[in-house]
């Protein structure tokens, strides 16, 4: 037998499991660039209707679904809104920028949820020296901050500010298949507080590749054309599709699973002098703080990995744990075990 490996740094890490893949084995396929992939189309309709949304869009990553959403709801010079910690704003290569020609508002609120007060004074008004701006970006739940939640009320007031303000707003979801375990809010309770949203089937979901955009269908149709810009149009994706079919089916309510797991780590944490929690898990990520004078958290990456234990170093000092399919309960217990220090 192998060594035992936990991989907790992140919950993109997760293997195809072997129903996932009888699925894609058995997939139809077609060519999607042509439109006539069945199982693209099946998926896309199945998310569709699973989020209230008009249409649906499957490419090849959530970065991608936030890039596309963003250059087919705004024009080159636009300002979007967002929070400084929000995923697009860091981890996306400045795609909209660079491929949208938009400019960034950030806001800074180490929560992850966008200062509703400040709001007002972000919106330009008409003036030959502003930016026009047209999109507000939300992210549920936040990565950054630690897999939070995004309270739904506060979600409401963002979307009413935008409808009244006549932005539109966009709902980075890649995660929101756990926001809709943990609180039983379902999927288009959700995206009824957004005109896009982005969901990825290979975080906690457990399928290899993808993610959907949805939107109104004028949207989808301008993304679709983007998409095929970018070099994203793709021919039998079905045999992918088929396993984010499977992972939408299977896979959501048992991320809950994930989200005890991930208590089950941060109450050991919380519980060890010299670390400390950065926040209470809502979800699947736990984030702690190596309290100076302990170590770096570069040497308790490195000690972890010499017990086969994998998490990620997060910047000051922090560190990053993810739950997800392939980690059981037991490697939990594995995992206090033999927590370096302890
Ligand atoms: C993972 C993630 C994405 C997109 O990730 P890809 O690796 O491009 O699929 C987007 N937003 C958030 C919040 C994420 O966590």
């Amino acid at each position: 037998m192998g060594k035992r490996l936990i991989d907790l740094r992140s919950d993109t890490v997760t293997r195809p499991s072997s129903g996932m893949r009888k699925s894609m084995l058995a997939a139809e396929v077609g060519d999607d660039v042509l439109g006539d992939d069945p199982t693209v189309g099946e998926l896309e309709s199945r998310m569709a209707e699973l989020t209230g949304k008009e249409a649906a869009l499957y490419v090849v990553s959530g970065t991608m679904a936030n890039l596309l959403s963003l250059v087919s709801q705004t024009r080159r010079g636009d300002e979007v809104l967002m929070d400084r910690n929000c995923h697009i704003f860091n981890y996306e290569a400045a795609g909209s920028a660079v491929i949208g020609g938009l400019q960034l508002h950030p806001f800074d609120r180490e929560d992850g949820f966008l200062p509703l007060e400040e709001l007002p004074a972000a919106v330009r008004p008409e003036n030959v020296h502003h930016p026009r701006t047209s999109l507000v970006c939300v992210e549920n739940t936040h990565n950054r901050a630690g897999g939070s939640i995004y309270p739904f009320e506060m979600m409401q007031q963002v979307y009413h500010f935008a409808r009244e303000n006549g932005l539109r707003v966009h709902l980075d979801g890649a995660r929101l298949p756990n926001a809709v375990a943990e609180t039983g809010i379902p999927f288009d309770k959700w995206s009824s507080l957004a005109d896009s949203v982005n969901i990825c089937f290979s975080k906690g979901l457990g399928a290899p590749v993808g993610s959907v955009l949805l939107s109104d269908r004028e949207t989808v149709t301008r993304a679709r054309f983007w998409r095929k810009r970018l070099g994203g149009g793709w021919r039998q994706a079905g045999i992918l599709a088929a396993a984010c079919l499977y992972a939408i089916e299977k896979n959501v309510e048992r991320l809950k699973e994930d989200h005890m797991k991930a208590r089950e780590i941060a109450d050991f944490i919380a519980d060890i002098p010299g670390f400390k929690l950065v926040r209470k898990p809502d979800t699947n990520i736990v984030i702690f703080q190596v309290e100076r004078g302990t170590m770096d958290a570069c040497t308790l990456v490195e000690k972890l990995e010499e017990k086969g234990i994998l998490a990620l170093a997060f910047g000051g000092n922090r560190i990053r744990m993810v739950t997800h399919l392939d980690v059981s309960f037991d490697d939990i217990e594995f995992f206090k075990e033999n927590f370096p220090g302890t």
